[in-house]
């Protein structure tokens, strides 16, 4: 049984002062256990969470972390350099930086494999644009991206892996994927993930990701292989990030039932 992830990504928002009120507002309200939350907050204040969160079971990551250990790559970071912050995850190959930071496939598959090295748990983002899905092109988008990290890792990293689909055209738009869209892109992920793991694939994560709200996220949940979510928009306020943990709980206490 995989246990579902909820991960918020802040992307470039916050403050210190927000970071100490949305802690204060978890150890109010505490996540349901069934479930892993992980926030992602930018990475200066990265060690401000991990202080403010102390004591609660919150995974903490990065957005993003370079894949070399060091040297002259001025204004970036090292994967071991926000690990020694307090993180244990970070991102790799959000859509946002696949088409603002020029991320190639190849780039995304480098900086899983520096997480490993480091010691983080990398989520690889996956997603097709809008003219990617009208060209029928969305499924050789997703496993093309999804091949180059496997290819590059190892067969015990590929296992560790966490995959979050992201169609683009949802991410902040509020034009969420419809459940059997994602599921059918999840299982596609699975089975690609199953040609090299076998049975271990069943052991992966696949979140997904794209204007996931309080309102959709039961929907999504409660499809065979979509394991969570990261969410945007909504990780920002804590009572609605805190809703779809309690989606996500809801769902894996239901198909422990079934
Ligand atoms: C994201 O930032 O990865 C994301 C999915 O954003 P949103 O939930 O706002 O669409």
């Amino acid at each position: 049984m995989r246990k579902p992830l909820v991960a918020g990504n802040w992307k470039m928002h916050g403050s210190r002062t927000f970071v100490r009120e949305f802690a204060d507002a978890l150890r109010q309200a505490p996540p349901a256990p069934e479930v892993d939350v992980l926030l992602l907050p930018p990475v200066c204040y990265v060690q401000e969470l991990a202080v403010s969160v102390a004591g609660l079971d919150i995974g903490i990551g990065a957005q993003n972390a370079h894949w070399q250990e060091s040297g002259a790559f001025t204004g970036e970071v090292a994967p071991a350099m926000v690990r020694d912050l307090g993180a244990t995850w970070t991102l790799a190959g959000h859509s946002e930086r696949r088409a603002g930071c020029g991320e190639t496939d190849e780039l995304v598959a480098d900086k899983c494999s520096a997480a490993f090295a480091a010691g983080l748990r990398p989520i690889v983002c996956v997603g097709e644009t809008l003219a990617e899905r009208e060209a029928g092109s969305a499924e050789a988008v997703v496993l093309r991206q999804l091949d180059a990290v496997a290819a590059r890792l190892a067969a015990g990293e590929l296992a560790q892996l966490t995959v979050a689909y992201e169609p683009v055209w949802a991410i902040g738009t509020g034009r969420t994927a419809t459940p059997a869209q994602a599921q059918a892109m999840h299982g596609l992920v699975r089975g690609r993930l199953a040609e090299s793991l076998g049975a271990q694939a069943e052991t992966v994560r696949i979140l997904y990701g794209g204007s996931v709200t309080p309102e959709n996220a039961a929907a999504l949940f409660a499809e065979r292989d979509i394991d969570g979510a990261l969410v945007g928009g909504a990780s920002l306020a804590a009572d609605r990030l805190l809703k779809i943990v309690a989606a996500a709980a809801e769902a894996s206490r239901v198909r422990r039932e079934n």
